[in-house]
């Protein structure tokens, strides 16, 4: 029987079957979304008229007899980042409250294109910055396993909702982590494909350079379907690549390590990793030897200095990026008394419209652009970013695909971290390398730490343009977890019902 619990592939399926309808399907997600969201909240805002209009067209295309895509009638949970016609697109800041842009993303028209039917949009980290939604203008997202922590970030809300059943499918952004780390914090799948082969139109730039969309799912073959159905060249983004994008589908359905290099990074273990993740880990690598797979310990020694220079690099670019909104053009305007200047209502706005935050990295980049320190900062930041690249080729050179923890301890406590941003930074030290090469990574659940009973994230990152080996080392390390735990890891997930009534309203602000 299809239900919540189901994955994508398999409501797909009941569709097809004509066993379910679309619309039964999304009526049941907003049923669940109704009962949970109060608690986890997800979800910044919701297109229900519009979601079961749609659903009803699907339904009648498909009662016609029409040929449909693979994921056509399947309901899906969007990352507020990206921009989906006439429907608030906040990217979790107050900036664009009410503000409902003119045009789909491409990610979203791709979406349309298929007939995969949007909820709504998902709570993040304002414009995409930080580990776990507290940044959200609009409050924090809570982690379906335990209310009382992150989700991760900034894709929080789009881990949650997956986790929380609300939806078996959603999209996320990564610049640094925010597809992977949300999903290793809480026991789904997320995938950063490589740099370039999802387009970035229509995707509010943090920094442009290291942003890009992905899926987010509870299995790797879901995710797998979703990455088809966005990938792909776009002449809208001048930084897409024009080149066909490997089969991830008949990967996922693969799953076969015999023979396969298997590269662990040396850099990513030790100080500072919980002792559970780094036990998942190593019972991960286990059984991947086990299925056949070759194991080599690599070291990437300039990944110590990842960190360092994606915190000049995203700032900066984000410095440039966030100009634009300067409350003459669209969003928020603050003018406070009559007869000011033009610049005086852009420092009201843009001081009362941008949080913490997200002027802490306006500052830092602009600072580190500044001229006189571009060299010292920006210029060796790039520079580090290269020796980053070549650690990069040189493993590949000599393994198919790199593996580490994906993020180094469980979900933390919400307020935790909150005021201090250099720890919350620290969640990402896995992750970041990826981006600043871009190079492709998945995180997919490796089980759940002894310390807390909380999810722990395995990543895989490939090399550039070979995202299939994701799918397929991926599935093959799921399917073995999945037999040792009878079933996917969101079994064990506590009851949900009985915590969101003590948590509910406290989501939103
Ligand atoms: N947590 C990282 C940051 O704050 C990465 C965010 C992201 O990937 N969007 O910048």
């Amino acid at each position: 029987m299809t239900s919540i619990f189901s994955t994508a592939s398999e409501m797909a399926e009941s569709l097809k079957q004509k066993e379910i309808s679309s619309v039964e399907l999304v009526q049941m997600h907003y049923d669940r979304i109704e009962k949970v969201d109060s608690g986890v909240h997800a979800f910044l805002h919701l297109d229900k008229a519009g979601a079961l209009a749609k659903a009803k067209i699907i339904d009648d295309k498909r009662a016609a007899g029409e040929k449909l895509s693979p994921l056509a009638g399947i309901p899906l949970a969007l990352k507020d980042v990206l921009t989906q016609k006439n429907q608030p697109t906040t990217c979790g800041s107050k900036i664009l409250e009410n503000w409902r842009p003119p045009y789909d993303s491409t990610v979203v028209e791709r979406l349309n294109a298929n007939d995969v039917v949007i909820l709504g949009k998902t709570n993040m980290d304002e414009f995409a910055m930080g580990s776990s939604t507290e940044n959200s203008a609009y409050g924090p997202s809570r982690n379906p396993w335990d209310l009382t922590r992150i989700p991760g970030g900034s894709g929080g809300g789009s881990s949650a909702s997956l986790a929380a059943f609300e939806a078996p499918l959603a999209i996320g952004t990564d610049t640094g982590g925010s597809i992977r780390q949300p999903a290793a914090v809480t026991g789904t799948v997320g995938v950063k494909p490589t740099y370039g082969t999802v387009s970035r139109y229509g995707l509010i730039a943090f920094s442009s350079s290291l942003d890009q969309a992905g899926p987010c799912a509870r299995t790797v073959l879901d995710a797998a379907l979703l990455h088809q159905v966005i990938a792909g060249y776009d002449e809208k983004d001048s930084t897409s690549i024009n080149q066909p994008i490997p089969d991830v589908v008949a990967a996922a359905k693969k799953g076969e390590v015999k023979g396969i290099k298997i590269g662990v990074v040396k850099e990513f273990q030790g100080e500072g990793y919980q002792k559970g993740v780094l036990n998942r880990f190593q019972e991960s690598l286990d059984i991947l030897v086990n299925l056949g797979a070759e194991l080599v310990e690599l070291s990437c020694p300039s990944f110590d200095y990842a960190l360092a220079a994606y915190y000049l690099i995203a700032p900066s670019e984000a410095s440039s990026n966030l100009a634009r909104f300067d409350a003459m053009r669209y969003g928020l305007r603050i003018s406070e008394t009559a007869g000011q200047s033009a610049e005086e209502v852009m420092r009201i706005t843009r001081g009362k419209g941008f949080g913490p935050e997200v002027k802490r990295r306006i500052m830092l980049g602009t600072y580190a652009l500044s001229s006189g320190y571009y060299d010292a900062y920006y210029g060796s930041a790039l520079k580090v970013r290269t020796l980053i690249k070549r650690d990069f080729e040189k493993a590949f050179s000599q393994v198919d695909v790199l593996v580490s923890p994906t993020a180094p301890t469980t979900a933390f406590k919400i307020g935790e971290k909150a005021n201090d941003p250099l720890a919350m930074y620290l969640n990402d030290i896995c992750t970041i390398p990826t981006n600043l090469a871009g190079i492709g990574g998945m995180s997919l659940p490796a089980g759940l730490a002894e310390e807390d009973n909380l999810p722990v994230g395995f990543q895989i990152m490939a090399p550039v343009m070979q995202d299939d080996r994701l799918y397929n080392v991926g599935a093959a390390l799921e399917r073995a977890l999945h037999e040792k735990w009878g079933g996917n890891i969101l079994k064990q997930i506590p009851d949900l019902n009985n915590l969101v009534g003590i948590f509910a309203g406290k989501g939103s602000n």
